[in-house]
C-alpha cells in the first residue's frame, strides 16, 4: 500500500468499525458506557464544577460520537488534499498548490503526512511519510 490516502482511509475505517461497535455494545444500563460515566463525574458538586481527572478525560475522548465526528473531519481534509497528476507526470496536492501561479506542492503534502503520524507504528506505514521531528 503506497497511497497515503488509501492508508489513512483504511485506518479511519478501522476506527469507525470500533466506534460503531462500542456504540452498539449492550451496556448493563443506559449511561453505563465508559465515556458516559466519565462525563457524569464532571458534575456539579456543591455548586462547583468538578474538574475531570486525565483518565476520565481519555474516556470522554473515546465517545463513539466524538470519534466518528473526528473521522468525518479527517476524511474532509483528505478529500481536499487529493493528488493531481498532470500530463507531465508531476503529482501535486490539489489543495496546497496554486497552478495558476506556478506553485506546486508535491503530493503527499505536509498536511497529509501530518495526519499519518499517529499511525507511524502501523506495519503498512511507509518511512517516506514520516515527518522529521525538529
Ligand atoms: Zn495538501
Amino acid at each position: 500500500m503506497d497511497d497515503l490516502i488509501e492508508f489513512l482511509n483504511a485506518r479511519y475505517a478501522d476506527e469507525e468499525r470500533i466506534a460503531n461497535a462500542a456504540a452498539a455494545f449492550p451496556y448493563d444500563f443506559p449511561g453505563d458506557s465508559p465515556w458516559e460515566r466519565a462525563r457524569a463525574t464532571a458534575n456539579i458538586i456543591n455548586g462547583k464544577l468538578r474538574a475531570m481527572a486525565p483518565h476520565e478525560m481519555v474516556a470522554v475522548f473515546a465517545d463513539p460520537a466524538r470519534v466518528l465526528a473526528d473521522i468525518a473531519a479527517k476524511r474532509a481534509i483528505l478529500a481536499r488534499h487529493d493528488a493531481v497528476d498532470d500530463s507531465l507526470h508531476y503529482v501535486y496536492c490539489a489543495w496546497c498548490s496554486t497552478p495558476s501561479a506556478g506553485a506546486y506542492q508535491p503530493w503527499p503534502c505536509p498536511d497529509l503526512r501530518d495526519l499519518a503520524q499517529p499511525y507511524a507504528s502501523h506495519p503498512d506505514f511507509l518511512e517516506q511519510w514520516r515527518v522529521a521531528v525538529s
